[in-house]
């Protein structure tokens, strides 16, 4: 048996860190700052104002249509420059209550939300995700998971597998070059940025991902970019889909733009 502290510090510093902060004060939701019974959950108000996104979408990348087109519709920008994902789903509109939900996530060390976004994830995937799919997180490169401490999409991957049963490739699939962030860029440019950014990391997950249903899994969809070029590469090594699953995506000009 070894002793407590390494145990801990296997079971990860983030967590540690976690359970330390436990004791120090009760769980409060990452909107509103509210009291909570439990970790790992929003409040009444936080829940009301996340906008969850249903049907009628786009066939392809999910975006919400304000009217039912029929179930084959594309929306004009996947008809004009068609993504290399075959289908993108969200569960909710990236919007200022959502961003904060994910800052909170991502950069306050609330790692434990996890399980009810991969909760949100399953359900907004419904028949796109099956047994046999592969869920595999956008990578991170390893100077930034350094920083990071975590990948918060392999966070939200683990749990969409708990919840649906599906097979799970967390190393799979590389960066292989760090690449600026892609928040201030324009659409272009994040193409050109993460171009040839990502890789399969051995013949072992070039033999896991061959003719297999791949369904990545990022936090943020903004334009795509980043899912369109790992679907890239993972065509290229024989997957024979590629979908995505992400927590929140943009919607321009909100919810019944389209
Ligand atoms: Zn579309």
């Amino acid at each position: 048996m070894k002793p407590q502290i390494f145990r801990r510090l296997e079971g990860g510093l983030a967590e540690t860190a976690r359970s330390a902060l436990d004791l120090a004060m009760p769980p409060h939701c990452p909107l509103t700052r509210e009291e909570l019974a439990s970790a790992g959950a929003i409040g009444a108000a936080a829940w009301g104002a996340a906008h969850f996104i249903e049907d009628p979408a786009c066939r392809r990348c999910g975006v919400p249509f304000s009217a039912d087109y029929g179930a084959e519709v594309e929306c004009p920008a996947c008809i004009a420059a068609p993504p290399d994902f075959d289908r993108a789903r969200a569960a909710v509109v990236y919007d200022d209550a959502s961003h904060a939900m994910i800052v909170s996530f991502k950069h306050g060390d609330r790692t434990e939300l996890a399980g009810m976004f991969g909760g949100w994830m399953a359900r907004a995937a419904g028949a796109m995700l099956q047994r046999s799919s592969i869920l595999t997180p956008v990578p991170l490169h390893r100077r930034r998971l350094l920083g990071r401490r975590f990948n918060q999409s392999a966070l939200l991957a683990r749990a969409v597998a708990q919840r649906s049963g599906a097979r799970l490739s967390l190393d799979g699939l590389v960066r292989r070059r760090a690449t600026p962030p892609q928040k201030d860029l324009s659409a272009d440019a994040r193409k050109r940025n993460v171009a040839g950014a990502f890789a399969l990391r051995d013949e072992k997950a070039r033999a896991l991902f061959r003719d297999a249903h791949v369904v990545l899994v990022d936090d943020v969809l903004t334009t795509g970019a980043t899912l369109s070029a790992a679907a890239r590469a993972l065509k290229r090594a024989g997957a024979a889909r590629v979908d995505a699953l992400v927590l929140a995506r943009v919607v321009k000009g909100g919810i019944g733009a389209i």
